[in-house]
């Protein structure tokens, strides 16, 4: 029988009263493994209004209690490493070695969340004037929601709900429909480690459950990742309803290659930096600009990637998986079809990909395009699949320049042996990651994830102090105490009752 799954409301994993289920499917043959309800309007007014009573009793918590949760909720996480990614496997396809990164991934921010009294800390000015002092002290929020994308299971979910919590607010999540199962095991093991009820929700569905989150006047922040129009949409839906809001949104991902690089590694990285998860990652590299002469080892390149085969994910010898969807792989195949009636030269083509014995599997193999331009829709979309594209330039001013004119603001890396280059490169470019001879440059949880531009809709960014800020108000307190109303003489003694 397939598995319905449930939701997680007031302490309770109960099953949905809804009349509308999503089939939940393995990419690598499109079977349907579980049943996601839509929540229903009243199993949302549950779930919104059990997180605002567990508020009430939440932030009074002592900060080491809150932080000894998290410590607990790594260990267990730890421990239940492999299993969370065999289900993370299972539902979005990702090999083994993928999906215990993402699982990784996500307990280094717990780690952090669990760090969270010396990211509380206010501040203090003494003497602002005449025995008068300032000081700030940070303070929980309320209610904070969160919507994820289906591409990073596990850690987009730990980038939200354990700092937020540690914080002294409470959650409601709402996983992507497209892989609800990662987050309902992680939700089992936060209850486990003995968070207080009511202080993690669980609800499922899609726009009118996002719709109905978004106008909740207990809702009093939205962290979202996902696609473009989306992050766009709530974005201003959000803030037209006056909650604080972070919206990751998509990319176009450039690594600039100047001809001093170190030539494997410029390939090997670029090899897995594109078409590694599928390319399906908010931080894969999709353009690789070759300045000068480097661009004489896209031949290499081409020799390298048609290595790469994708397979299932319990298979040793797979580089990545299927796209998450039918439609998905319709939608990469519909762009390198546009790619090659545009112009772009295809040097090395998915669209056919099989994999032995999972015919019906979302499978597209390793593509790459030379000759493509800035107008063409490969370039213009962020295309989500394992499709490189190359672009030749003359100078390291001009791949800045380009790169600059690209609306998106993800993630982008130089590969250089010039301190010269990398530092100019980093100081001029308007991205927000920057890896220099890194391909991926995703930042560990004591800094932030800080994407720029057409990426992120928002001010304070996803995890490290910025996101403890984004789930926090400050207040500060001017006290003033008076040297005439210091007790003297005998009254001084503490009158014990
Ligand atoms: P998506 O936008 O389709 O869905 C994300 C979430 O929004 C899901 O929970 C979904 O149920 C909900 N949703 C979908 N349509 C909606 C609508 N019309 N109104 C309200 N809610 C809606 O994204 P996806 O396909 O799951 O994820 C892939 C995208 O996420 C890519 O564009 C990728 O670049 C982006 N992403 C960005 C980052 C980042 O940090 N910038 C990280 C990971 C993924």
């Amino acid at each position: 029988m397939t598995k319905s799954v449930a939701l997680f409301i007031d302490g309770e994993f109960r099953q949905s009263d809804s009349q509308e289920w999503l089939d939940v499917t393995n990419p690598a043959n499109n079977e349907v493994i579980a049943k996601v309800p839509c929540a229903t309007e009243a199993e949302m007014l549950q779930a919104i209004g059990s997180a605002s009573v567990a508020f009430r009793n939440w932030k009074e918590v002592a900060v080491p209690e809150k932080a000894r949760l998290m410590l607990r909720y790594q260990h267990l996480l730890k421990e239940h490493h492999d299993e969370l990614a065999k289900i993370l496997s299972q539902e979005t396809g990702k090999t083994t070695a993928d999906a215990k990164g993402d699982v990784w991934r996500g307990i280094e921010v717990v780690e952090q969340a669990a760090n969270i009294a010396s990211n509380m800390m206010g501040e203090m000015v003494e003497n602002v004037a005449a025995d008068i002092d300032t000081y700030s002290m940070i303070q929980p929020l309320g209610v904070c929601c969160g919507i994820t994308p289906f591409n990073f299971p596990a850690m987009i979910p730990l980038w939200m709900f354990p700092i937020a919590i540690a914080s002294g607010n409470t959650f409601v999540l709402k996983p992507s429909e497209q892989v609800p199962l990662t987050a309902m095991r992680l939700a089992e093991l936060f209850e486990q480690a003995g968070a207080p009820k009511g202080v993690l929700q669980i609800v499922h569905g899609k726009k009118e459950q996002v719709d109905f989150l978004l106008a909740h006047p207990d809702i009093k922040t939205i962290s979202f990742v996902g696609s473009v129009p989306v992050a766009q949409y709530i974005y201003q839906q959000g803030t037209q309803n006056f909650k604080r809001v972070q919206a990751f949104a998509g990319a176009k991902n450039h690594m600039t290659i100047m001809p001093d690089a170190n030539k494997d590694q410029v390939i090997s990285n670029l090899v897995g930096s594109s078409v590694g998860a599928a390319g399906q990652r908010c931080m894969a590299i999709s353009v690789a600009v070759f300045v000068g002469t480097a661009k004489e080892w896209i031949d290499d390149l081409k020799m390298e990637m048609a290595k790469i085969k994708p397979g299932k994910w319990d298979d040793d010898t797979a580089a990545y998986g299927p796209l998450i969807s039918q439609q998905a792989k319709q939608r990469v195949l519909r762009l390198i079809q546009e790619g090659k009636d545009q112009g772009a030269i295809c040097e090395l083509d998915g669209s056919e990909c099989e994999v032995a014995g999972e015919p019906n599997g979302n499978w597209v193999g390793p593509t790459i395009f030379s000759n493509v331009s800035v107008e063409m829709s490969i370039y213009q979309q962020e295309i989500f699949g394992p499709v490189l594209l190359c672009l030749e330039v003359d100078t390291l001013e001009d791949a800045i320049e380009l790169i600059n004119r690209n609306p998106y603001g993800n993630g982008t890396s130089i590969f250089t042996a010039s301190g010269a280059a990398a530092r100019k490169y980093q100081h001029e470019i308007l991205v927000g990651q920057v890896g220099v001879n890194v391909p991926i440059p995703v930042p560990l949880p004591f800094f932030s994830f800080t994407g720029w531009r057409g990426s992120f809709y928002g001010d304070l960014h996803a995890y490290g102090k910025q996101a403890v800020r984004f789930y926090t108000e400050t207040k500060t307190v001017t006290a003033r105490w008076f040297d005439d109303d210091i007790p003297t003489g005998p009254n001084l003694t503490i009158q014990l009752k």
